[in-house]
Parts: C-alpha cells; sequence; structure tokens
C-alpha cells in the first residue's frame, strides 16, 4: 500500500526553459526498499533526481515522501531530512578533512550532538575505510574512496530517502565491486534507495527493482531478480 512507500511520483513533468524533458513520470519506493532507474545519457534521470529534491524550478506533478507532499517545498526544506543526494561526480568540499565533510553533511542536527555522534558512528561502521582516513583530506582520496565519504555525507542528515545519481562515474573495476558491496550493506539496513545507473549490473547486484527511462518517460519496469539473461539484453539495447 502506499502508506508502506517511502516514495512515490505521480504525473510528474518538467525541464528547463519552455521545454520539458521528463513527462508524465510515475515510479514509487518503498520502506526499505532499493531501486534503480536505468537509462541512456541524455534519458532524463538526472532531471528526474533535481525534480524530487525541489532544485528542478519548472516541475508539475505529486512527488510524496514518508507521506508529505515535498512537491512545492525548497531545496533546502526537503533536504532536512526527506531526501538526500549523492551528486554526480560527488562534489566533496575541498580542503576540508573526511571528518569535516561528514559533520557538514549533518548540520541538520547540529544541536543534537548526540544524533549526530551516532550518525557518525554509523557511517564509520559501515565504511571502516573512511573510519581510517578520518583526519586525511577528503579530495586526497582515490575515487572509490572518496565516493564512500560522499555516501557517508548523504547519511549524515539522516534521510527518509537516498539519492545516489551515478555513484560509478569514473570509477576503476576494483572500486566499483567496493562500491556495489557498499551499496548492498547500505540497502540491509533497510534504508529506502534510489539509484540513478547507467552500469546495468551494478544496478542489478544492488536493487530490488528497476525502472527504465528513455526519451523523458519511463518504459519499463521489473525486478531485479526475474531480469535474466533476456531482460539484461532488452535494457542493453534500450541503454545503447
Ligand atoms: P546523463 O547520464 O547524461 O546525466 P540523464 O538521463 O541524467 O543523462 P538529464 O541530465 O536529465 O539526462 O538530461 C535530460 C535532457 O535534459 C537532455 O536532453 C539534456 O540535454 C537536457 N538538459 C539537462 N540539463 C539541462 C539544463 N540545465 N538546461 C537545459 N537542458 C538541460
Amino acid at each position: 500500500s502506499e502508506n508502506s512507500d517511502t516514495l512515490v511520483v505521480e504525473g510528474l513533468s518538467g525541464g528547463y526553459d519552455r521545454f520539458d524533458v521528463i513527462h508524465d513520470i510515475a515510479f514509487r519506493v518503498g520502506r526499505g526498499e532499493a531501486v534503480a532507474l536505468l537509462g541512456p545519457n541524455g534519458a532524463g534521470k538526472t532531471t528526474i533526481m533535481r525534480a524530487l529534491t525541489g532544485l528542478l524550478a519548472r516541475r508539475r506533478g505529486r512527488v510524496e515522501i514518508d507521506g508529505v507532499d515535498v512537491g512545492s517545498l525548497p531545496p533546502h526544506r526537503i533536504a532536512r531530512g526527506h531526501a538526500a543526494m549523492v551528486p554526480e561526480g560527488r562534489r566533496l568540499f575541498v580542503g576540508q578533512s573526511v571528518e569535516d565533510n561528514l559533520r557538514l553533511g549533518g548540520l541538520r542536527h547540529r544541536r543534537d550532538r548526540e544524533r549526530t555522534e551516532q550518525l557518525l558512528e554509523s557511517v564509520f561502521e559501515l565504511f571502516p575505510v573512511v573510519e581510517r582516513y578520518r583526519r586525511r583530506e577528503a579530495t586526497a582520496l582515490s575515487g572509490g574512496e572518496q565516493q564512500m565519504v560522499a555516501i557517508g555525507r548523504m547519511m549524515m542528515s539522516d534521510p527518509s530517502l537516498m539519492l545516489l545519481d551515478e555513484p560509478s562515474l569514473g570509477l576503476a573495476p576494483l572500486a566499483i565491486a567496493d562500491l556495489s558491496a557498499a551499496l548492498r550493506r547500505l540497502r540491509e539496513r533497510d534504508h529506502s534507495i534510489l539509484l540513478v545507473e547507467q552500469r546495468v549490473d551494478l544496478a542489478l547486484e544492488v536493487c530490488d527493482r528497476v525502472y527504465v527511462v528513455y526519451g523523458g518517460r519511463i518504459v519499463d519496469e521489473g525486478r531485479a531478480d526475474d531480469i535474466g539473461a533476456e531482460g539484461r539484453a532488452l535494457i542493453d539495447a534500450y541503454l545503447g
């Protein structure tokens, strides 16, 4: 039922200037579920993410997170506990330590020291490498390690919905394997996750369900464990 859904999107359209680039988008993320949006470059995946976080100025339709209609809230209000994003390219704070990057992500709890320390501990527990390098400058770490810091920073705002935009982008194959393991550990903690990916294998390893986005529309959906070789071929065909 809708009551157990973390995210419900209905009739979402919007875009830039006068042109819509996403059209009548409808999908859902259940509580504790990991869901992927798959699709080729320019399909509209990032635009959907921007609409969910309030960053897309021109949007219509319904976006409900944990039963709250966030469709008309500004980005800073949505970031306060509703949805937090790991942006494409990570965008860590330059010249700041790993730990400072994490603490900056947790600003909404700055008056709740105990909660901040709890969240920091849970990041360190999930990503031991982040704890090991907590005093190092974040942008001096490897790409894969920086991605863990970016995920940790997102966790620090304790959002209902976790959004990840192309986390595998630019990572070496070994780092992608680490990322896959990290995302599976995140899912096992019953967080609600929406992942945008171009790597079908990574998405199918991590997620319960996938939606295929093409030409600004959702054109297909399925359970990750139902998608056999044939389904993969079909998705690969969409992805070009
Ligand atoms: P990618 O993997 O390349 O990020 P995507 O599926 O996330 O692809 P979007 O970035 O959402 O796709 O882009 C969807 C469409 O919107 C594209 O045609 C793109 O050119 C257009 N677009 C994206 N950002 C802007 C912008 N700031 N102004 C105008 N058009 C934009």
